[in-house]
């Protein structure tokens, strides 16, 4: 069962705003087990809406649009769609009722505009709007379902799950259920990985991936199943095998940063982290603070030569807040490449690292933070 999302606005198309519609609906199809190949977007224009319209419901079963359902001539959404079906606009009284009764509530009277938001292609279902004047519907013929939502994020948002998802799950009878695990690392290359799990690359239900970050790299084990529990359990068999094979490389699991983990692990031995960071622009220190008080506060350098600047401040650091963890990281440009230092205190002594990096200078910084957090976490693993 496939669908098809297309995001409705000229202002869209113009790089005015940036489109957060699609991915809230991808996100939403892909729970309850629908296929999303294609997303697409038009302007606010009633024939090219019904274009788009019309060719996305050739190839999929359900089409969602977002946008253009407001009560001016801009608003196509209406028109488009009832074009791309083949059937007339029709008023309907009740629901020109309720944007009466919506705006008497604030002391307005609706305009003849707003009675285009009471026109609907010919038998369409209603979607109550209940935060908004623009109410959504849903066309559905033999071949598809059309459903159109409005633009403004927390309305379609609330309509897609409210009224859209279990809409579809009925009437498209789906038992699907698609269920994601990430598995976090840190510390090892896309390409090491890529040679330590390639053969699971190539399964396809559940089926393995990676996403790469500086110095971080997910692996997305996702598995479609009846039930959720037949899809855990499948994911689970995966991620044993991959957990066998990758070890400690592994630091956490879904949404678990590796800030988290290394301050956690700070954390469960009672003790406290400061760090003292050069070239990083803070972002160590930005990364840590807003998460556990084990984090004790951070120096920021200005850009040095050496890690020498870098060393005192850490001891001062440590000083001050009487701080049993130092972790400091400098980095700087050394001819094609970056070189990162890394320095890491625990009452069991000193570790120095030495780290080179060659990827893009816009991710160095970041590259560096996740060099120093993962010495950390797992010198106190
Ligand atoms: P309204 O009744 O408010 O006019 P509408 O259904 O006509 O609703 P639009 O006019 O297309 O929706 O968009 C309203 C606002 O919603 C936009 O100005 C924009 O802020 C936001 N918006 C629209 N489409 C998207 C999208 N795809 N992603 C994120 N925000 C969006
Ligand atoms: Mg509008």
């Amino acid at each position: 069962m496939e669908a098809e999302i297309i995001t409705i606005g000229t202002e869209l198309l113009l790089g005015e705003i940036v489109d957060t519609n699609t991915r809230f609906i991808a996100h939403a199809l892909r729970e309850i087990g629908l296929d999303l190949y294609r997303t697409s977007t038009v302007g606010d224009n009633a024939e090219r809406i019904a274009q788009a319209v019309s060719e996305s419901a050739v190839r999929a079963q359900v089409v969602i649009t977002t946008g253009g359902l407001g009560p001016t001539v801009d608003d196509a959404t209406r028109e488009g769609i009832a074009h791309a079906i083949g059937v007339p606009m029709e008023f309907r009284p009740e629901l020109w009722k309720q944007i009466e009764d919506r705006f008497a509530l604030f002391g307005y009277t609706p305009t003849e505009n707003n009675r285009r938001q009471a026109h609907l292609p010919k038998g369409a279902k209603a979607i109550e709007n209940p935060i908004g004047t623009a109410p959504g519907f849903i066309v559905d013929t033999e071949e598809s379902v059309v459903i159109a939502l409005p633009g403004v994020p927390a309305e379609m948002k609330l309509l897609l799950e409210n009224d859209v998802i279990p809409y579809l799950i009925e009437r498209l009878s789906l038992t699907n259920v698609i269920k994601t695990r990430l598995l976090r690392t840190a510390g090892v290359g896309e390409s090491w990985l890529d040679d330590h799990i390639q053969d699971l690359e190539h399964l396809s239900n559940p089926s393995v991936g990676l996403a790469a970050h500086p110095g971080r790299v997910d692996i997305r084990i996702t598995a479609k199943a009846a039930d959720l529990q037949a899809a855990e359990e499948m994911i689970g068999e995966v991620e044993a095998t991959i957990r066998q094979r990758l070890g400690d490389a592994i630091y956490g699991i879904d949404d678990e940063s590796l800030e988290a983990a290394a301050l956690s692990a700070v954390e469960q031995r009672g003790w406290r982290l400061v760090v003292a960071e050069c070239g990083t622009n803070g972002a160590l220190a930005d990364g840590l603070s807003p998460l556990s008080d084990a984090f004790a506060g951070g120096k920021i350098l200005p850009q040095v030569e050496g890690s020498e600047e870098m060393e005192q401040a850490l001891t001062q650091a440590q000083t001050d807040h009487s701080a049993e963890i130092g972790l400091g990281l400098t980095i700087h440009k050394e001819a094609e490449r970056f070189l990162a230092v890394l320095l890491l205190r625990i009452p069991q002594g000193e570790v120095r690292k030495k780290r080179y990096y060659g990827g893009p200078p816009a991710y160095a910084a970041k590259w560096a933070v996740s060099a120093a957090l993962d010495l950390l976490r797992r010198r106190l693993a």
